[in-house]
């Protein structure tokens, strides 16, 4: 790829940040640990496509990076679940093999599985030497009449969110607008309903969410044409530029998809979040508004009145088990935001929310939540994180997965809130789900017994008297904290 257009990607005229950094957003900082290179965050954005072959060209460990993290379901192809690469080794970068490699992954994957179609991932090392991918896809294209998708997305590009647009990138460039939207059968619409059709952008149906919503759709009588990628399949893809509104699920993942399909189809956008009431209910009137037709809008406001109704009866059984209870948030992106929302409407508190990967929007929306004495919390490390969670007296941590050791050596309630999660929170069924799962997190008894002083210590208390140990639980000294409420004695980091 070349320098010019990677700038092109960085320039997001559609992203607030971009008026602070042409960055991409969260730039690495040196020294840290986290966060993917630009081919992890192309592939995660596309890998849910799910009846893709999805060859990454480069050495395997790099296929292993980003393979399958995101727990993104299916509801039929599973091709999407095998990982294939051309496993690049010295020997081949030195006699120059790369693009005879690929070329042959490419004819295997086709014999082998039949796809809808390919995509070809760039990584590092083919990037280096000069393999010129866009070529060999075009040769294989014609060669087995088959779409090939070049995704250029070298791992030293930059971040993972430059490796969404370069994805999302690559899907207007080659796909969107290759093929026609079927009709929808006759027989399959009710009378006087018109149907309308629409896109989700950076819906990944995580843990199967998605299909809490889509019964709701279908109710209304929108179809979504895709889903920009959680189950998606590749015709799916390229129908998608008759859409007549796009909804950016998660901001930073690809709204350069929603910008370019406005600029080159017309298609209105808007951004929104599917978790917690308030929001989902937003969400089902923005996309009625902008398709505006009156009898939708009347059916839209009447589905949400009675979800709504049924919902927050069902929540009341459990309110008062979680009302009051103070959440750390820390997590990144549209979820920093819109799991406040959802939080607030069970009468949760919210004392901070971390903002390492929020956008300028994201943490303007947090603000307007949360208001002006908001504590956002803007350091990925553990340390910082517990002091917070001591400082802030909450009750539980709510964070991505790569939080869960530090919460649980610190013996805290902790709900993995990101892609590995294994439960789905979106629309109002998945909003019963995350009560249900924030209750047994708060409630479980383990909490109680992993705070108290090891028995033994206490028997070696007895026989040779307090002395013996430095710390209260007789083994090595650990730090302990003044807060009393989430930090029992001997809890650290
Ligand atoms: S930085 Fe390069 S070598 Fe490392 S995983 Fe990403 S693409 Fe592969």
């Amino acid at each position: 790829m070349k320098a010019a257009d990677i700038a092109e990607l960085l320039n997001e005229p559609a992203c607030t940040h971009n008026k602070k950094e042409k960055s991409g957003c969260s730039r690495p900082t040196p020294g840290a640990s986290a966060g993917g290179c630009a081919f992890d965050g192309a592939q995660i954005a596309l890998l849910p496509i799910a009846d893709v072959a999805h060859v990454v060209h480069g050495p395997i460990a790099c296929s292993g990076n980003s393979w399958d993290n995101r727990g993104t379901a299916s509801s039929g192809p599973t091709l999407y679940k095998i990982g294939m690469t051309t496993d690049l080794s010295e020997q081949d970068v030195i006699m120059g093999r790369g693009e005879k490699r690929l070329f042959h992954a490419i004819k295997q994957a086709v014999d082998t599985h039949s796809p809808a179609a390919v995509f070809v991932y760039n990584t590092c090392v083919p990037a280096l030497i000069g393999d010129d991918i866009d070529a060999v896809c075009k040769a294989a294209s014609e060669r087995w009449n088959i779409a090939v998708v070049p995704i250029d997305c070298a791992g030293f590009y930059g971040t993972k969110n430059l490796g969404n647009r370069i994805a999302g990138e690559a899907m207007v460039k080659h796909v969107i607008g290759t093929r026609e939207p079927e009709p929808v059968p006759p027989e399959l619409v009710p009378p006087g309903i018109r149907i309308h059709n629409i896109n989700l952008i950076g819906e990944y149906n995580i843990a199967g969410e998605l299909w809490y919503l889509t019964p709701l759709f279908d109710e209304l009588g929108i179809r979504i044409l895709c889903t920009l990628s959680g189950d998606a399949r590749f015709h799916e893809v390229q129908t998608m530029h008759r859409a007549e509104v796009s909804m950016l699920v998660c901001a930073k993942a690809m709204i350069n998809v929603a910008r370019k399909m406005e600029e080159r189809y017309g298609i209105p956008w808007f951004e929104g979040s599917f978790y917690g009431i308030t929001d989902t209910s937003a969400a089902l009137r923005d996309i009625a508004r902008l398709i505006n037709d009156p009898d939708l809008i009347a059916r839209t406001e009447a589905l949400i009145a009675r979800e709504e109704a049924r919902v927050r009866a069902e929540l009341d059984v459990w309110r008062p088990r979680l009302e009051g209870k103070r959440v750390l948030l820390f997590t990144g992106g549209v979820k920093s935001w819109s799991v406040v929302s959802a939080l607030q409407d069970l009468g949760m508190n919210v004392v901070a929310s971390g903002t390492k990967k929020s956008t300028e929007e994201d943490k303007a929306r947090i603000l307007e939540l949360m208001g002006d004495n908001t504590i956002m919390l803007n350091s990925e490390g553990a340390r910082d994180l517990l002091n917070a969670v001591y400082e802030l007296k909450a009750d539980i941590l709510i964070a991505g997965g790569r939080n869960l050791y530090t919460a649980l050596k610190a013996r805290l309630p902790f709900l993995d809130i990101n892609q590995e999660r294994e439960f789905g929170y979106a629309g109002y069924e998945g909003m019963k789900e995350l009560v249900r799962q924030l209750a047994l997190t708060l409630e479980s008894p383990v909490w109680e017994a992993v705070r108290k002083p090891a028995p033994w210590s206490q028997k070696a208390m007895v026989i040779a008297g307090p002395e013996m140990g430095d710390s209260p639980d007789g083994g090595d000294a650990v730090e302990t904290h003044d807060h009393d409420h989430a930090a029992p004695a001997g809890a650290a980091a």
